[in-house]
């Protein structure tokens, strides 16, 4: 069971009634076992302060001369709390136990959120088809024992024993139901546990490599160690998750100071590295855009090889024959002429008219100046915008030790600064060139109400003489 990654807790409790909100824990019992069997036996009564009904009496034996002098919640649960840290905790129907459990702990304003199994779930994995698997029916199935039976210790030693049985007998398929139940990460093979420990809690960009350090895949999150983690609790739903779970060797993790920083880095490094597994993200260089500028009389040009103009460039094509197919379709669905588009030669009228495909811009039934606001229209949608500031801005990210301001102009990510000096040589620094991954990225961020407070103008330095 060390291959679960975490002790397990058998827990079970005894309450006053079935209603988490109104009733309460009467006993707690807890059987802590780990890779080398039970580490320990703990139990407590507990004063429920409230009035036991009979019936519940008559099932545990537990009544309110017993509970004479027994803890509080409140008074147990540090000891209980600390019993289960770290622990996975199973019960049988854990639905009612956790139920219980976490509203004791709310009402304690302490925070209860440990990975939960329910041996119930897991004997109908285990025994499929079989009826029964209620407490009495396992016992009675696997021949386990209870001296106590409906008191907490004792229904907890049998959920104890149920996982000891299986584990003996049927370990593999044990664990895949544990896994599949509680979403425990099976981590590669080739990965060591503290591997995955030492990743951050907070945001930045993790690449995980193969055999011969080959970079099998980059990402990023703002909880890192959390979506590593989900990489490997998916490993048997996607081929791709498997074949990256069976590949992983080692993994690396750049901190950054939030979201931002994180998208930026990881869009930055897939395409300088290439890692095996991701989607190719292609450089600007290799993409074809629409070249128009409304009002100069000229058709669309496509334009291959990354010269961008905000606010004249439209669209991110893989080759000029898809830009070329896109100003085809704009045309065909929206009447324009194909002449002043520049995707036939001549001068008009043509065929189009005749069979009312275009709305006759070359006879005057609209003026250019209309045919070329409705190409506006169409093209929108695709346009690159203009930059919406009159210099370069800073854009703050992160906490008081870690924040940066992210110095951004004309849609190009300068780099992040630290303090004012940084800023300054940001901007005289040579600018890289305009990336349409980039421009997504900061577009999406900085229209986001919650973002674009954090938009601050910035000075451009003057230029030496
Ligand atoms: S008829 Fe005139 S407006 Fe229509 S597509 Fe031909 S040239 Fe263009």
């Amino acid at each position: 069971m060390a291959a679960l990654g975490a002790p397990l807790a058998c827990l079970d409790l005894e309450t006053t009634g079935g209603h988490p909100g109104y009733d309460r824990i009467t006993e707690v019992g807890v059987v802590r076992i780990d890779a080398d069997g039970v580490l320990e036996e703990w139990s407590s009564l507990i004063d429920p302060q409230r009035w036991i009904p009979p019936q519940i009496t008559a099932l545990t034996g537990i009544d309110a001369v017993m509970l004479e002098g027994a803890p509080t919640f409140r008074e147990v649960h540090e000891a209980l709390s600390a019993r289960l840290e770290g622990h996975i905790v199973i019960a049988h129907n854990a639905r009612f136990d956790l139920g219980f459990l976490r509203e004791a702990f709310r009402r304690e304003d302490v925070s209860f959120q440990p990975a939960v199994l329910c041996s119930v779930k897991l004997s109908r994995v285990l025994f499929k088809g079989v009826r029964g698997h209620g407490l009495d029916a396992l016992m009675a199935r696997l021949g386990l024992s209870c001296a106590a039976r409906h008191r907490a210790l004792g229904d907890a030693r049998v959920v104890a024993q149920f996982l000891e049985q299986m584990a003996a007998t049927r370990l593999e398929a044990l664990l895949t139901a544990c896994r599949e139940q509680a979403q425990i990460p099976s981590l590669p093979a080739h990965l060591a546990p503290e591997a995955v420990e030492a990743l951050p809690d907070g945001p930045g960009v993790y690449l995980i490599y193969g055999e011969h350090d080959l970079l099998l895949y980059i990402g990023k999150s703002v909880h890192v160690r959390r979506r590593v983690l989900e990489h490997f609790r998916n490993d048997h739903r996607a081929a791709r998750e498997m074949r990256l779970a069976q590949q992983t060797r080692r993994i690396e993790c750049m901190e950054t100071a939030g979201e931002l920083a994180a998208l930026l880095l990881e869009s930055r490094l897939i395409k300088e590295r290439r890692p095996v597994m991701n989607r190719r993200l292609r450089r600007t260089q290799d993409l074809c855009t629409l070249a128009w500028t409304f009002g100069a009389g000229r058709p669309p040009e496509v334009v291959c090889g990354g010269a961008v103009v905000p606010g004249e460039s439209y669209g991110a094509f893989r080759t000029a024959r898809e830009a070329r197919q896109a100003l085809q379709r704009v045309a065909a669905e929206r009447g324009l002429c194909d002449i002043r588009l520049g995707l036939q030669s001549g001068s008009g009228p043509c065929f189009g008219h005749q069979i009312k495909r275009c709305r006759g811009a070359c006879v005057g039934v609209e003026s250019p100046a209309q045919h070329d606001l409705r190409l506006a229209e169409a093209l929108q949608a695709i346009r690159i915008a203009r930059w919406p500031y009159a210099g370069p801005i800073g854009l703050r990210e992160g906490g008081d030790e870690q924040s940066v301001q992210h110095v951004i102009d004309q849609w190009i990510y300068l780099g992040a600064a630290r303090d004012l000096q940084d800023v300054d040589e940001l901007l005289r620094q040579t600018r890289p060139a305009f990336d349409l991954d980039t421009y997504r990225i900061l577009l999406r961020f900085m229209t986001d109400p919650q973002h674009g407070r954090a938009v601050r103008p910035l000075v451009r330095p003057a230029v030496s003489p």
